[in-house]
């Protein structure tokens, strides 16, 4: 049975450690911090026992529980196959982290990063070995989106990007593979340039999100609107993946006005804070603000 060491425990992990588990995978799920590695087993057994009951699991919970051990360091990756990070988008933390996995990893195990917006070769200038590492960008909540994206790095080796996309398959995803490493890849750049629009809209007054959401749900056939899928993601993310993604020169994907980062300062982080875009009950029913949605007052370039 093959390990992977998954790092990183927050919303991206804890669902990139289920898949794997649930694919028959033996799963390090690593963190620095003891309460997010906490969190992440009891919504990793909520969500597993629930598709369990719903017949979409025919395995038993407990046997892919049993694949799960919960660590602090990043020692699993002496025994790991593959390696998946999904720490917070901050280009140096990743640099720290792929400099120790580089170390500690034998030289044949590939070296994964769910990275939102930054590059694969400027993570692998960090390592001894670039051919080795790829992007392989999941979408949120991992256990219930089919897609990832496989990115190739200009070091990347072709056998290591292939490796990459049969082993997406093993976790019964699509792969789409994006050969050319540009920032943000593919689909989070169609998408940021949506909820740039989104946002700023929201912000100058023009509508309110649950009315954008209706509209690309019934205007554009989305599953989901803009504002549900951020809430989804986490404000606190997006606010760190715009940092990311203006530090990497591409502010044409951010939205003008501070909106999303007066909310985080507010404590409107979306779903897991209870309010964001939305307000959502202890059982998780989205319910709009109405009229008092945004009460964080946002600067639009321009404005002042
Ligand atoms: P999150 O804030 O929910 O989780 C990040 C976790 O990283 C936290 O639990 C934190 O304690 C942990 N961490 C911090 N330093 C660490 C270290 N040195 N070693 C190990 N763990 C450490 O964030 P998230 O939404 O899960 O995002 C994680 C990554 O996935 C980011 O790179 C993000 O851009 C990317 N991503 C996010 C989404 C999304 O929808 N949220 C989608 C695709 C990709």
């Amino acid at each position: 049975m093959e390990n992977v060491l998954v790092v990183g425990a927050g919303f991206m992990g804890s669902g990139i450690a289920q898949v794997c588990a649930r694919a028959g995978y033996m799963v390090h799920l690593m963190d620095v911090r003891r309460e997010a590695l906490e969190k992440a087993i009891s919504g990793i057994h909520w969500s597993v026992e629930k598709l369990f009951t719903k017949g979409i699991i025919k395995e038993s919970p407990r046997t892919i529980f049993e694949r799960i051990t919960l660590e602090e360091d990043l020692k699993g990756a002496s025994d790991a196959d593959w390696v998946i990070e999904a720490a917070l988008e901050v280009e140096d933390l990743k640099h720290e982290i792929f400099q120790e996995l580089d170390r500690l990893a034998p030289i044949e195990t590939p070296l994964a990063t769910n990275t939102s917006s930054i590059p694969i070769t400027r993570i692998a200038r960090s390592t001894k070995h670039p051919e080795r590492v790829l992007g392989l960008h999941f979408f949120g909540p991992v256990p219930l989106m089919g897609l990832v994206e496989v990115v190739k790095g200009e070091g990347t080796s072709p056998e290591v990007f292939e490796r990459g996309v049969v082993f997406v398959r093993s976790l019964g995803k699509t792969p789409v593979r994006v050969r050319r490493d540009i920032p943000c890849f593919v689909m989070n750049r169609i998408f940021s340039a949506a909820f740039r629009e989104a946002v700023d809209l929201v912000a100058q007054g023009v509508v309110s999100p649950e009315d954008v959401d209706v509209g690309m749900r019934l205007g554009y056939g989305w599953n989901a609107g803009p504002f549900e899928i951020a809430d989804n993601a986490g404000l606190d993310t997006w606010a760190l993946i715009a940092k990311s993604m203006k530090a990497l020169g591409e502010e044409d994907l951010v939205p003008r006005s501070d909106l999303v980062e007066g909310m985080v300062e507010e404590g409107r982080l979306g779903r897991k804070a209870g309010k964001g875009f939305y307000r959502y009950t202890p059982e998780g029913k989205r319910i709009p603000w109405g009229n008092l949605t945004i009460t964080h007052k946002s600067t639009l370039l321009g404005d002042a």
